[in-house]
């Protein structure tokens, strides 16, 4: 009997080791997520359900066929942003949400984790892929950020595609604006109703390199001028190749106060922390004392991954060369 006992426990010893057992590191891994905020089963139809999971696996496999043949994060994360961005399914790109002046100023940037470049507009109007501009910034200019007219001025001698106001917009987001300004004031008591939405990609390529970006519409009925964290590197989006990358989504005051992503990177480049424990003390415990909604997606530099989220839910997926690409839309507590 003892002797059963024993290989009972061994066995059991075993199989909770295993399950422990550090996974193997990726040849290539990509995360993305398409929003976070008040994401639930009971407001999402069937039909939405399936059209996001669809766009978002779309958008995996495309950074995915690119990571495959020895691409670039960069490229990769470019590539399915610009499809998430071209999808009214998102805040970003076509089906942005309306500022409160009815306009859609969209912020977008890029960071490439082996050299630290990166580049940023901000309140950008008629710029069909923001992220594109994002990159032209970092590739084509002397500069980091760039914002407004002058940033657009910028695109058109850089041949970056423009589209009219009407591509942009969508019924259901005006109906969220008109929405959001009758309740004006319960909307401000009440932060947490805010609709999310936004795009971003973290990749590690087969050459060891991390790249994150964000593409973002801000918040429905947002102050004209507003900027928020997506376009703040540091906050809503940050790469290194010592650490990690990471890109944000929620509400950006706070991930703007709290330096969301690279508060992420640093913990693990000069505190020691693993990815996960990075994640869950900014976005879990940080973030919620001061009130944050949102949520993060990051890969570090062993290609482990975090999808690290304190509202209901977040639109979310993941693959690598192990890891056939999945997505999840809601909290899997
Ligand atoms: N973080 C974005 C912002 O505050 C919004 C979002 O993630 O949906 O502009």
């Amino acid at each position: 009997m003892w002797v059963k006992i024993f290989s009972i426990v061994a066995l059991l010893l075993f199989v909770s080791y295993e399950g422990f057992a550090k996974a193997e590191r990726p040849e290539y891994i990509m995360v993305i997520h398409g929003g976070a905020g008040n994401i639930t089963p009971e407001r999402l139809t069937k039909e939405r359900e399936a059209k996001i999971h669809a766009k978002l696996n779309e958008a995996l496999l495309a950074g995915e066929a690119i990571l495959k043949n020895g691409g670039s994060s960069m490229d990769a994360i470019t590539a399915t942003i610009k499809i998430l961005e071209n999808s009214p399914l998102f805040n970003a790109g076509r089906g942005a949400v309306f500022a409160a002046n009815g306009k859609n100023e969209l912020d977008s940037s890029i960071m490439d984790g082996k050299t630290l470049n990166t580049g940023a507009v901000s309140g950008v109007r008629n710029i069909k892929n923001p992220i594109a501009l994002a990159r032209a910034v970092m590739e084509k200019s002397v500069h980091v950020m760039m914002q407004g007219k002058g940033a657009e001025k910028f695109a058109k001698k850089h041949d970056i595609e423009r589209a009219p106001d009407s591509y942009f917009r969508t019924d259901v987001r005006w109906q969220q604006l008109l929405r959001a300004k009758a309740n004006e004031k319960a909307q401000l008591d009440n932060p947490v109703d805010y609709k999310f939405g936004t795009v971003g990609a973290v990749a590690l390529d087969k050459h060891g390199n991390i790249a994150a970006g964000t593409s973002t519409g801000g918040m429905t009925n947002k102050s004209h001028g507003r900027v928020g964290d997506s376009p703040i590197i540091g906050a809503g989006t940050y790469a290194n190749n010592e650490s990690c990358g990471v890109s944000g989504t929620g509400h950006g005051e706070y991930f703007i106060r709290a330096t969301v992503a690279r508060n992420i990177c640093a913990m693990m480049e000069y505190g020691g922390k693993s990815l996960k424990e990075a994640a869950d003390a900014v976005v879990m415990k940080q973030l919620v004392e001061m009130g944050g909604n949102g949520g993060i997606i990051a890969v570090d530099k062993d290609g482990n991954y975090a999808l690290t989220f304190n509202s209901a839910g977040m639109y979310r997926g993941v693959v690598a060369s192990n890891k056939p690409a999945t997505t999840v839309l809601y909290s899997s507590k």
